[in-house]
């Protein structure tokens, strides 16, 4: 027996994946970063005695939750007064707040943003995050920044650059320079370790609405000179990017992003809130993954993405937060109550569609950037485990979870967060980050960053 085994004893499992088991009284082995066997307590306590222990006592057990798309570079948005009337639409709020905002971070504000982020997904445990960044100012290794902050949090993530031309022609090639420079440190760097990567990397473009054929066009061939690339994208974030692409290149959003080889099945694009019924065809084709953010849709009011219609064409559409709260929980409760109110019928999305988006299909995008099952409790997956202090007031089996999960579990009963068989987090207490001096710093790195914002703003 190994020093770095550990059972975790006496915590109700909720396995998901195939099994999709809840097994009260349960325990895990975990070992060197996986798990090694899942069953009863007694039965482990018995069959490892050399193993050290951690009661749960009776808590939750479950897998780190996935966001397939988020945005660390956000989290200084938090309180921020736009100056003038409210954003009317869309492409108001992305001027006036987010491409300001980004031009205003500096070296410190994207690490500052980063770590704050990383704090508030252990907390809530968020243990895997595809992010999608943007710091215009600060192009040229503002991914390395990230994936440092990463790796001193100890969690997992997949790393891109916005490319854009909303900067210029310079601001365009930093992006992709960014991107391709940060794919191949990456390869060299799993290579070494396959088994172990924590960190990957896709090619990010804005969105279609601000980039330029020939810009796409050479984003294409960089991944195509990379080899096996896939693309991390907005697309269709309501009628703004339709009516731009319309317009300017005769092509709904969708199509012109699959006619230009933009969309493989490595692909995420995000949000999709106004495609027609040839796009879905279209993403469906492609085998591109579409990522869902309902909090994000409804906060822009920029429409309802018909998860419905595309989880009946077994598209295996992701749960993202698009940079709000990294309680993934209270995104599947979002996601659970917008369908039904969009189509004014409570049999629309039901909770076990929500609950495979955010667990069976998360996982499956996961598992083409990390070598070991993630979303699940299995022997062979990665140890990313969250306990809860989540007391059920009635029955609780696999087949209600999702019920307890949309109507009682949130990120705040997370106590503690593992992530490669590493403790995050303990009875609430994060081991990895020091999220006091990353809070009070993050007042001030965020003032700072405002006191720009409201200058470019004037
Ligand atoms: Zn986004």
């Amino acid at each position: 027996m190994t020093t770095d085994t550990l059972l975790i004893h006496n915590a109700t499992l909720c396995t998901f994946g195939d099994a999709n088991q809840v097994i009260d009284g349960g325990a895990a082995l975990v070992e060197n970063g996986q798990i090694a066997a899942l069953g009863r307590s007694d039965e482990l306590l018995h069959a490892y005695p050399e193993a050290r222990r951690e009661d749960a006592g009776g808590k939750l057990l479950m897998p780190g939750n996935i966001c397939s798309h988020t945005h660390f570079y956000g989290a200084f948005a938090r309180g921020l007064y736009i100056p003038g009337p409210a954003p009317k639409d869309f492409p108001e709020i992305l001027r006036r707040l987010w491409w300001t905002l980004d031009m205003a971070l500096d070296d410190d504000g994207v690490l500052t943003s980063a770590l704050v982020c990383l704090v508030d997904a252990i907390r809530n445990g968020t243990t895997t995050l595809f992010d999608h960044h943007a710091s215009p100012q600060h192009i040229d290794g503002s991914l390395d920044i990230i994936a440092g902050a990463v790796e001193a949090a100890g969690l997992r993530a997949v790393l891109c650059y916005e490319v854009t031309d909303r900067n210029g022609p310079e601001g365009a090639a930093a992006g992709i320079a960014e991107n391709v420079r940060f794919i191949k440190a990456q390869r060299a760097r799993s290579g070494d370790r396959p088994e172990q990567v924590m960190l990957s990397a896709l090619f990010g473009l804005h969105a279609s609405l601000s980039l330029s054929d020939e810009t796409l066009a050479r984003c294409v061939a960089e991944a195509e000179t990379l080899g096996g690339v896939g693309f991390h994208v907005h697309a269709a974030e309501g009628p703004a990017d339709q009516e731009d692409s319309l317009a300017k290149y005769g092509l709904r959003t969708v199509d012109r992003l699959r006619e230009r080889g933009v969309l493989n099945p490595r692909s995420i694009v995000a949000h999709v809130t106004a495609i027609d019924g040839w796009e879905m065809a279209g993403l469906r084709k492609s085998g591109a993954w579409v990522t869902h953010q309902p909090r994000s849709n409804m906060n822009n009011a920029v429409g309802v993405a018909d998860v419905p219609a595309m989880l009946r064409g077994d598209m295996p559409v992701l749960l993202g937060n698009d940079g709000f709260s990294n309680d993934m929980f209270a995104e599947m409760k979002t996601a659970y109550l917008l369908h039904k109110v969009w189509r004014n019928d409570p049999r629309v999305l039901p909770g076990n569609q929500v609950i495979d988006m955010a667990y069976r299909h998360n996982a499956r995008l996961a598992a083409q950037h990390f070598p070991q099952p993630l979303g699940e409790l299995s022997v062979g997956a990665a140890a990313d485990l969250i306990l809860l202090d989540y007391c059920p007031t009635t029955p609780l089996h696999s087949d209600n979870l999702p019920w307890h999960i949309l109507f009682g579990i949130s990120g705040s009963h997370v106590t503690h967060t593992m992530v490669a068989g590493r403790w995050l987090m303990k009875n609430r207490e994060l081991l990895t980050l020091d999220e006091a001096a990353i809070t009070a710093h993050s007042r001030q790195a965020a003032q700072a960053t405002w006191e720009r914002f409201w200058e470019m703003s004037g």
